[in-house]
């Protein structure tokens, strides 16, 4: 069968993660990205992961303090800033960004255009050579929807000879099911 949006997601992670390497959940939410990052890097690498929301650091924290995990650092910050958290000179292998609100939560606390293109710029020129970024999209909202047609607008202008970049989406499913989007950095 052909895997969902979010199991695909996953499996370009497992793909491209090495124990050892540095990773980012840029969308923390309630830190399932984050528990599959944490395992994928294993306790010689470390996974910084980002939320806005006091909720999702609190949700988070109880599954990584139930599991004894110490190789996470949980971030209240927006991704658009998570640059400025990491150590000087640090290179990324990957990043995930589960993009919209939080399952549960409040719809209006969602991910945007402008904060959601400053993150990926910013991660982009600190990932490593064949690191990947990977966005799940959802175009169910209003807000996703403009969010997913300005970053895959963004995702076209990569230059080939740098970036590939990779789509995969359902397109006779209804109810808007969510998409991803995978840019994978040729060298750095
Ligand atoms: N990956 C999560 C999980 O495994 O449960 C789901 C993420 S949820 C779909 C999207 C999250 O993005 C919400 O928790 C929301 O608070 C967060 N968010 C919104 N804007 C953000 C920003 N600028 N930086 C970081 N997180 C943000």
């Amino acid at each position: 069968m052909l895997k969902t949006a979010l199991h695909f997601s996953h499996q370009l992670l497992t793909e491209c993660i090495n124990p050892g390497n540095i990773v980012i959940d840029a969308t923390m939410g309630n830190g399932h990205d984050t528990l599959f990052l944490s395992e994928l890097v294993g306790y010689t690498g470390h996974v910084y992961a980002f939320d806005i929301q006091d909720k999702a650091i609190e949700s988070t924290k109880k599954k990584i303090t139930a599991q004894a995990i110490q190789n996470t650092t949980l971030i209240k910050d927006g991704h658009e800033h998570a640059v400025n958290h990491l150590p000087e000179n640090t290179k990324i292998k990957a990043a995930i960004f589960n993009l919209g609100y939080l399952p549960r939560g409040d719809k209006h606390i969602t991910t945007t255009s402008d904060t959601t293109l400053t993150a990926i710029n910013q991660l982009l020129s600190i990932l490593e050579e064949s690191g990947r970024l990977i966005l799940v999209l959802y175009s169910g909202h209003k807000e996703g929807m403009t969010e997913k047609s300005d970053v895959l607008t963004f995702a076209q202008t990569l230059p080939q000879d740098m970036y590939s970049v990779l789509t995969y989406q359902f397109i006779n499913q209804q109810n808007n099911p969510p998409s991803v989007l995978c840019i994978e950095k040729k060298r750095a």
